[in-house]
């Protein structure tokens, strides 16, 4: 009981005093709330996970809102990538709401402010508020318009939304404190004039309500009872309670909590937009993107990623993750649930000279060595003609090297020992064939002969091998601070991406599954590329190496 008491974040500890003391009836209500201008990445995941797990560990509930207040930078395109995204990481919301829903009720609430003198329409120019509002140190100075009279506020108010004025002629401020030292508090714009079509609400507003008088107030309508957010929301809380107690509507709480920030990443919505538009990438689903679906295509799983989620846990301190975490976490789930399959990248054609022309021996191959049964198995055809990656070859290889070279001998996975007995290289000096002799009594599982091999490697047969597409994808950003410097994309990282056009993979793979982990032996965890695969041309991503290759990198 003490122990468990021990692992509670401290969101969960907040929750639990307020169950404790009968706080909202015992309810728990959670939300996130996204904002419809982008494809969620991977700091969504994070909020995402807390915010559902929060209300599913009390027996609570989480509404998915659309924070959808700027009629300008939002699309319908957003709002179903981010239901699918959020789906697709295991999580249901209860309602699926949008801010534009309130509009109405967030009017009237600024109209009742007015009524409680508590907020002002202001002609002066955005410039003019911003040098009117003081620094930190010095105060602000009221404009002419915040003497204006309820009554002259509630009729320009009404013209502001009827549209007789401009972009920034006026806006409507609530009437805090010029002095206060928290900047937020010193008459916060809470509505401005924006003609704009709204992909919901059309053209039926030209004035749109700003975020902190929309947030807070949309959590008290829906009766939120623990609205979680990121740490820079911490100088916002006191206008959130303010506007809450003003209105005397239900009193929703903020908790802020370390938004997610992982090195080698940019993170944020407009950042990832840059790259898209400018095309730095494919779109926002490419594999190398920290997006939700950028890391779906890639073949991350909802598990790896709800695991990564839990175990960074959430802290009330800006940090940055390393990113190696997350790939540990796909690793780790991958090895579990991946397929075995071989597949050579970068071929060279190994001839076993003493093995008869077209002779095929159907070997087998567990499908999962991992779990007992092996989840079945396929058949892997062997033959006289291979193909074996060309740097499992040497022609002077050192005493260390346990694969192939001249007299060197190496077991074929699932298959037979060879020893090498000669090569063939081209004008230019490149290994073109490889010859070896096998040895008949030594095939894996009922081998007689008696001999001891270091090494194995992998393989697929020259005439049964499917021709394929790989991509091997490095780190986005070569900076491990990227978003910290001037410009962001100075740090891209020009290989970050490399095509194989011809890569050969065992005859099986023909049946790969979209959505499906394979490991091809020794080279890594890989899936078929949900958008660029066709029934003529199969693709596959590098998911994530078999280790860390960076880790080895550093060390060097
Ligand atoms: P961005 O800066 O990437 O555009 P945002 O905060 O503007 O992100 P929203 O759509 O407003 O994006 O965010 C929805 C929710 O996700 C918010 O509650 C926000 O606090 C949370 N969130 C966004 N980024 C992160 C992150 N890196 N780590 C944790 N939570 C995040
Ligand atoms: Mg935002």
């Amino acid at each position: 009981m003490v122990e468990e008491e021990k692992s509670l974040n401290f969101i969960e500890e907040i929750i639990e005093e307020d169950l404790r003391n009968g706080k909202n009836d015992g309810r728990v209500l959670t939300r996130f709330p996204p904002e419809p201008n982008g494809y969620l990445h991977i700091g969504h995941a994070k909020s995402i996970c807390l915010n559902f797990s929060l209300a599913q560990k009390y027996n609570g509930k989480t509404n998915l809102r659309f924070d959808d207040t700027n009629p300008v930078t939002e699309d319908v395109e957003y709002v179903d990538s981010i239901k699918k995204d959020i789906q697709w990481l295991g999580f249901q919301w209860a309602d699926e709401l949008y801010t534009s829903d309130y509009f109405d009720t967030l009017y009237a609430y600024a109209v009742e402010l007015i009524k409680k003198e508590l907020a002002y329409v202001d002609d002066s120019t955005s410039e003019e508020i911003a040098a009117s509002k003081g620094t930190p140190t010095v105060p602000g100075t009221p404009t002419v318009y915040r003497s204006r009279s309820i009554e002259e506020n509630l009729r320009l108010f009404e013209e502001m939304r009827d549209g007789k004025y401009k972009d920034g002629e006026k806006v409507l401020r609530a009437k805090i404190d010029l002095a206060s030292p928290n900047m937020h508090m010193r008459d916060p714009i809470i509505y401005r004039i924006k003609h704009a079509h709204h992909h919901r609400t059309g053209d039926k507003w030209c004035i749109y309500p700003m975020y902190d008088f929309a947030h807070g107030q949309s959590d008290s309508i829906e009766k939120i009872t623990h609205s979680v957010c990121t740490l820079e929301f911490i100088p916002h809380r006191p206008l959130y309670d303010w506007l809450i107690d003003r209105l005397e509507i239900f009193p929703s709480k903020q908790y802020e909590f370390a938004r997610l920030n992982l090195n080698y990443t940019v993170m944020s919505k407009r950042k990832l937009l840059q790259l898209v538009n400018e095309k730095f990438v494919e779109g926002w689903d490419d594999p190398r993107m920290p997006t939700i679906s950028g890391l779906r295509r890639r073949g991350y799983t909802p598990e790896s990623i709800r695991n990564f989620c839990e175990r960074i846990g959430i802290q009330k301190r800006e940090n940055m993750i390393d990113v190696s975490l997350l790939e540990f976490c796909i690793r780790e789930d991958l090895n579990k649930t991946a397929w075995r399959r071989m597949a050579v990248l970068d071929p060279i054609k190994l001839i076993i000279t003493n093995y008869p022309e077209g002779k095929v021996e159907e070997l087998v191959g567990e499908n999962n060595p991992e779990v007992e049964g092996g989840e079945g198995n396929r058949v892997i055809p062997f033959s006289n003609e291979l193909w074996i990656e060309r740097d499992d070859f040497m022609e002077d290889a050192p005493k260390k090297f346990f694969r192939l070279g001249p007299g060197l001998s190496v077991r074929l996975k699932h298959g037979y020992i060879v020893t090498c007995t000669d090569f063939k290289k081209d004008e230019n000096g490149n290994i073109t064939e490889v010859h070896c002799e096998y040895v008949p009594n030594s095939k894996s599982g009922e081998d007689t002969s008696g001999m001891k091999v270091k090494g194995t490697i992998h393989w697929v047969s020259v005439t049964h091998a499917k021709e394929v597409e790989v991509r091997l994808y490095d780190r986005l950003f070569q900076d491990e601070n990227p978003a910290a410097a001037e410009d962001f994309k100075a740090s891209i990282n020009p290989n970050s991406l490399h095509i194989i056009e011809k890569a050969y993979v065992e005859p099986d793979l023909a049946n790969a599954e979209l959505g499906k982990g394979y490991q091809f032996i020794r080279l890594g965890y890989f899936n078929l590329d949900s958008r660029n695969t066709t029934a003529d041309k199969l693709v596959f991503n590098r998911t994530v190496t078999l280790k860390d290759s960076w880790a080895k990198e550093s060390k060097k």
